[in-house]
């Protein structure tokens, strides 16, 4: 392993397997089902934390769940776009895509970035085969109308900005149901054969929406939605996130997230978690202990 696991020494021999006991209940409810994991922000940049992310998968995976992994990719992509003289602009929160952003966006994501991921895991122990929306015709998009959040008459182009028109599970079943955890990149393709850049949380979303997941667990690169004041909000509804948008609360890439984790909730998503990717473990935190973190979505 490329890091030093945290020293337990201090922890007697009877409370590790009583910790180890305490996950039984949760394993035994989860086994068997679908869990869409948006894998972004800190946890992707971190060694440590990549590291324990992949463990994290690894662990589910071995216990009976199924864990599926969609990643986004903004500061590698910027980081790529820097490197050719480009500067990303976003308009609440999508990426501008020009045809040479595009061409960017997918050897980031599908060359390095998930591929890295794939690493990662598989050196973890685990099975992880890697995945464009165009295989097996996973994700079919059309370019993006993005309205103005207060102005809905007024419409902007964004480029190759995909919004999902279908997704196709197939080849995640068929990969989930073998024993391979899937990891997504977010491009979809278009009716012209066209590529499509899409916000990795929406894609997440929709996809645990087909799989009928059990939870969409989301890791970004804060604590959750904070209020005006900076404070975490442990919980929110479907008004209260319309309020929060609407007084400005909520913006940048906070704004594709929750219309994403509505969605799910609304469409039958037992769990919708917005989480900070920034603790070590949170995933194995969230799902096979009680501690809730970060933010849960209700569709009421
Ligand atoms: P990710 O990689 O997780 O998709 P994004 O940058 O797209 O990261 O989205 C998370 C960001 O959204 C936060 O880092 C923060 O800057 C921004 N944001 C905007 N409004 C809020 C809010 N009310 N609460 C928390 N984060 C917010
Ligand atoms: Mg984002």
């Amino acid at each position: 392993m490329s890091h030093t696991p945290l020293d337990l020494s201090h922890i007697a021999v009877r409370d590790k397997a009583e910790i180890l006991a305490q996950a039984l209940p949760y394993i035994r409810k989860f086994h068997g089902k679908t869990m869409v994991i948006k894998y972004g922000g800190n946890a992707m940049t971190d060694p440590a934390l990549q590291a324990a992310f992949a463990e994290d998968v690894v662990l589910l995976k071995l216990v009976g769940i199924n864990p599926i992994v969609v990643h986004g990719g903004g500061p590698q992509i910027d980081e790529a776009l820097a490197r050719i003289g480009k500067k990303g602009t976003f308009i609440q929160g999508m990426r501008v895509t020009d045809a040479e952003t595009m061409g960017v966006v997918e050897w980031v994501l599908a060359g390095e970035v998930q591929q890295d991921i794939v690493g990662l895991i598989n050196h973890a122990g685990g099975k992880a085969v890697g995945l464009t929306g165009r295989d097996g015709g996973l994700v079919r998009a059309r370019k993006m109308k993005l309205l103005d959040k207060d102005d809905p008459t007024k419409e902007y182009d964004v480029g190759q900005v995909g919004e999902i028109d279908s997704i196709d599970p197939a080849v995640v079943k068929a990969l989930q149901d073998d024993a391979f955890i899937p990891v997504i990149s977010p491009i979809g393709f278009g009716e012209h054969n066209e590529s499509y850049n899409i916000n990795a949380d929406l894609v997440a979303s929709k996809l645990a929406e087909v799989l009928k997941a059990e939870k969409l667990l989301m890791l970004t690169n804060i604590s959750g939605v904070l209020d005006k004041q900076g404070q975490l909000l442990t919980d929110l509804t479907s008004r209260r996130i319309d309020e929060l948008v609407a007084d400005g609360t909520i913006s940048g890439g906070m704004l594709p997230k929750l219309a994403g984790a509505i969605d799910a909730a609304k469409c039958g998503v037992n769990a919708v978690h917005i989480i900070d990717g920034r603790v070590p473990h949170v995933l194995l935190l969230e799902i096979l202990t009680d501690q809730a973190f970060g933010t849960m979505i209700r569709a009421r």
